[in-house]
């Protein structure tokens, strides 16, 4: 399943940093900081996850504290983030 197809609407020209407790990020388990990720809760989760190595970030974009990310379009995550969709990088 696409990962947009998890997130049943799409944020409405929303700009800027993303905050966890938006209705999109709640929805991917969206975290400013992937050590606070809890495993329990999220088996998929592997330490080192985050979001600068995952693959919706746009290559070469990956760099800084604040990056954009492709699920939420236009908008920035942490780097040091995390969320349910990621995939690493080949
Ligand atoms: S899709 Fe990847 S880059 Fe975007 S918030 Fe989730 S883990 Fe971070």
């Amino acid at each position: 399943m696409p990962a947009t197809a998890l997130l049943g609407r799409t944020a409405a020209a929303a700009t800027g940093r993303v905050d966890p407790n938006e209705p999109q990020a709640k929805s991917l388990g969206y975290v400013v900081d992937a050590t606070k990720v809890d495993p329990k809760a999220n088996p998929n989760f592997k330490p080192g996850q985050h979001c600068a190595v995952c693959l919706q970030v746009p290559a070469g974009k990956e760099k800084g504290d604040w990056i954009p990310c492709n699920i939420f379009a236009g908008r920035e995550v942490a780097a040091n983030g995390w969320c349910k969709v990621f995939v690493k990088r080949p």
